[in-house]
């Protein structure tokens, strides 16, 4: 399947990472919205929410709570983002979880 995060996870693509399980990989977001910005995806393929099995759902949540911690952004606050569809501003559709810190984030979003 043609699906970058596919290429990234199995190491086609290089990548920033900054964990790694048997599950799943995170890595920094090639274009930063924000000082700290990682991204957290299943292994394996899967299109987004409306696809996860509930398991991997709440292990993707447990490693961005990892990862916001490891990266200096728990104290202060974060955002975890998950883009689904067009509406949702998804545009990559391989299931992804956005860790958002590092400054004070607006609400709402536009
Ligand atoms: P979304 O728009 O919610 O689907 O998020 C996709 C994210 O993937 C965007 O924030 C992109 O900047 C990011 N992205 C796309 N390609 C790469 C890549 N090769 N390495 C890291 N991040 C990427």
């Amino acid at each position: 399947m043609d699906c970058i995060f596919c290429k990234i996870a199995n190491g086609e693509i290089p990548s920033a990472k900054v964990y790694e399980d048997e599950l799943c990989l995170a890595f920094k977001d090639i274009e930063p919205a924000a000082p700290v910005h990682i991204l957290v995806v299943p292994k394996a393929h899967c299109a987004s929410v409306l696809e996860a099995d509930e398991a991997v759902l709440g292990h993707l949540m447990a490693v961005a709570a990892k990862v916001a911690r490891e990266n200096g952004v728990a104290e202060a606050g974060f955002r975890c983002v998950v883009n689904t569809g067009a509406d949702g501003g998804q545009s990559v559709p391989h299931l992804h979880v956005h860790v958002l810190g590092g400054r004070s984030l607006a609400w709402p979003p536009g």
